[in-house]
């Protein structure tokens, strides 16, 4: 069942030059995907930009249906943004309560600066060792003092801890407290439909495998202002890009969300199998971690950077270094990122386990 989708989602796709094993920084767009984009340029040319606009707007309005399914949020509150760091700062520019906020130790860098801007005051959720929250300890933390708004970024860019996002909602909801998810990694590729909570953003680059320069932002009615809102109706946007994603979130819930994630979990599996221990690399994640993130912490004295780049440039293998400015409250040294999308082979990681080896010898 799972390689007839691994069939289906290489088939819909330009060929692969080289191994791609970096959907967690860009995945590979469908041919569908890519035509839809080129296509309304096209009309946008032959119609003039704005009746081009009217045009599409059943097909952005069936990409909004499909987030609303995939977020458990409403197909009306659904916004496209120009990316991930986009809608937070979308969010937290028109935050109107008391600024501080409660995130994991593992919050992703970027995130951080983009709450410091707005003069956030941060918070540390309670962790294990791990860095995954600490569920049972965490109603007492929000109950202690609460913050006025709880972060969560479900699955991180540095590391393929699955966070348990559904108990922090529940927790969140008793304590009256809002909860914004960076969905960036676990949007389409996690489940994000039943996590209850107040606002999902993420981008559309990475596991949906829409096009770049676009993002989703699904909030409750009243977090955002209506002066906010009607900012954004004005904003210009790229609305090929727009078509492209909701051609690309149209493909998603037709091959089988429940399907994808459950091919990705197998995937993270695979990946692990085959590369711990390769040349002196340890794998930083539970072997069965339920995601297609997998992280590599290099032998003394390797440069990852570096690595990276031979990946490339000799091997053909797109992978991506990770340096601790991604969790920098959390990491302690960079990492590779083997991030394969659904299609992946055995050889493909058996690949990449050669030539690490061949490098580090
Ligand atoms: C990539 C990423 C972002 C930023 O997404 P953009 O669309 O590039 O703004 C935010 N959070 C996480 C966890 C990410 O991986």
């Amino acid at each position: 069942m799972t390689t007839a989708l691994a069939d289906r989602w290489r088939a819909a796709r330009p060929p692969v030059a080289g191994v791609h094993l970096d959907s967690a920084a860009c995945s590979r767009q469908s041919f569908a995907v890519i035509d839809a984009a080129a296509q309304h340029a096209r009309h946008e040319a032959e119609v003039g930009g704005y009746v081009a606009a009217e045009a599409a707007a059943p097909v952005l309005e069936a990409g909004r249906t499909a987030v609303a399914a995939l977020t458990g949020l409403d197909a009306d509150d659904v916004l496209f943004t120009t990316g991930a760091t986009d809608a937070l700062d979308l969010l937290l520019g028109d935050w109107r309560g008391e600024r501080t906020v409660a995130c994991l130790p593992g919050e992703y860098g970027p995130n951080l600066a983009v709450l410091a801007r707005h003069r956030f005051e941060v918070r540390r959720l309670p962790a294990d060792s791990t860095g995954r929250l600490d569920v049972d300890a965490v109603a007492a933390f929000l109950d202690d003092d609460p913050p006025a708004l709880v972060h969560l970024t479900m699955l991180g860019s540095h590391r393929g801890t699955v966070q348990p996002a559904g108990p922090l909602a529940a927790a969140c909801r008793s304590a009256g407290i809002p909860l914004v998810v960076d969905a960036a990694q676990a949007f389409a590729h996690l489940d994000c439909a039943t996590i209850g909570a107040d606002a999902i953003y993420t981008s559309s680059r990475k596991w949906t495998a829409g096009p770049r320069g676009v993002g989703i932002l699904a909030a409750r009615p009243g977090l955002l202002s209506d002066e906010a809102l009607a900012v954004l109706a004005h904003r210009e946007v790229n609305l090929a890009a727009h078509v492209g994603l909701s051609l690309a979130l149209g493909e998603h819930v037709a091959a089988g969300p429940e399907l994808i994630h459950q091919r990705l979990v197998e995937v993270g599996a695979m990946t692990r199998s085959v590369l711990a221990g390769v040349a002196g690399w340890r794998v930083v994640e539970r072997a069965d971690e339920p995601s297609a993130i997998t992280t590599l912490t290099p032998p003394d004295g390797a440069d990852g950077r570096r690595l990276r780049e031979r990946l490339i440039a000799e091997y053909r293998i797109v992978t991506t270094y990770a340096g601790v400015e991604r969790a920098p409250d959390e990491m302690t040294t960079p990492a590779l990122r083997v991030s394969p999308h659904v299609d992946v082979t055995a050889d493909d990681l058996e690949s990449l386990a050669r030539a690490l080896t061949e490098i580090g010898a």
